[in-house]
């Protein structure tokens, strides 16, 4: 598939699906969020403690993964998507089935087709006496949204993210979507990922959770991000454990950076320190001189 060819065909290994909820408020995405991360297998059994990282990745019981973007925002995506970061594979749209299609649902159908993202419906609220699927359905057709029950192609599903119903099936399409795009990535290569979300913190200095997109994130490594560079001093995954390495797909807060990054910036793992900190001034210069030139005289 289309972004994961920088790499030669025999170096590329499947990868886990990077997925991210959008919906209109109060529709479940924070709900639903909570209960996806519930089907962990350790999370799940041990009610493991889990940190916000803005990413998390969830082991099923086949051993496969599955990450999830917990910055459910249109802003983050759409923000992310004008830096040229489209991390997302695939869009899950949370529908209440007592509300109907509202505006932040169509925003988010116009975003995820305009990044050309599969997208799949999640109808939630299924629980509620007042809740009509059918309605939701033959709602969505106006928008050019065509389910499978509908004759169409896009995948759907009937949820509570309250009573937990319905999660098995969502994660099935979930797989089935990713299976269809045949995500790959080379594991060997020197690492590369986007930044997402990234933050000043008063102990730890300026960390960022970056997703690794490609090669293997490892404690030592020297980087460039956007316009900071580093050497990763420490990488904390989403159940705030040390880890020593990141394969792709994989979320974790990296600290050692010389400065704070923005959301949707591309890091990438240099040979040295020398050339992270000459990359990184070269795009501080650019940066200053198109604020110069821009500049009203
Ligand atoms: P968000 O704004 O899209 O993140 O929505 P939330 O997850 O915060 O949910 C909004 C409200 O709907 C909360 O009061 C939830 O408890 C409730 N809610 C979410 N999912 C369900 C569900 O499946 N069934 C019912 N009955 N309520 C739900």
């Amino acid at each position: 598939t289309t972004h994961d060819d920088v790499d030669a065909d025999e170096t590329l290994q499947a990868r886990p699906p990077v997925v991210t909820i959008m919906g209109h408020v109060d529709h479940g995405k924070t709900s639903l969020l909570d209960a996806l991360r519930g089907t962990d297998v350790a999370t799940g059994e041990a009610g493991g403690i889990t940190q916000h990282i803005g990413a998390y990745q969830v082991t099923l019981k086949s051993g496969d993964k599955i990450t999830f973007l917990d910055t459910p925002g249109h802003e983050a995506f759409s923000e992310m998507r004008a830096r040229g970061a489209n991390v997302t594979d695939i869009v899950v749209i949370v529908v209440a089935g007592d509300d109907g299609l509202r505006p932040q649902t169509i925003e988010a159908i116009n975003h995820t087709k305009a990044a050309g993202v599969p997208m799949i419906i999640a109808i939630n609220k299924m629980d509620k006496p007042g809740s009509n699927p059918q309605r939701v359905r033959e709602a969505l057709l106006q928008y050019d949204v065509q389910v499978e029950s509908m004759g169409g192609e896009v995948q759907e599903v009937e949820v509570s993210a309250l009573k937990r119903t319905g999660l098995e099936e969502l994660i099935d399409k979930i797989q089935l979507q990713a299976e269809i795009l045949e995500l790959r990535a080379n594991p060997e290569r020197a690492a590369e990922g986007t930044v997402i979300e990234a933050k000043l913190d008063k102990g730890r200095g300026p960390v960022a959770t970056i997703l690794v997109r490609r090669g293997t994130l490892r404690v030592g490594d020297v980087f460039v991000v956007g316009m900071e560079s580093g050497k990763v001093r420490a990488m904390v995954d989403d159940r705030g454990q040390q880890v020593k390495e990141a394969l792709p797909s994989m979320p974790v807060e990296v600290l050692g950076l010389t400065g704070v990054p923005h959301a949707g910036d591309q890091l990438s793992v240099v040979e040295n320190e020398a050339r992270a900190r000459e990359v990184a001034e070269y795009r501080q210069s650019v940066a200053t001189a198109k604020r110069t030139t821009s500049a009203p005289a």
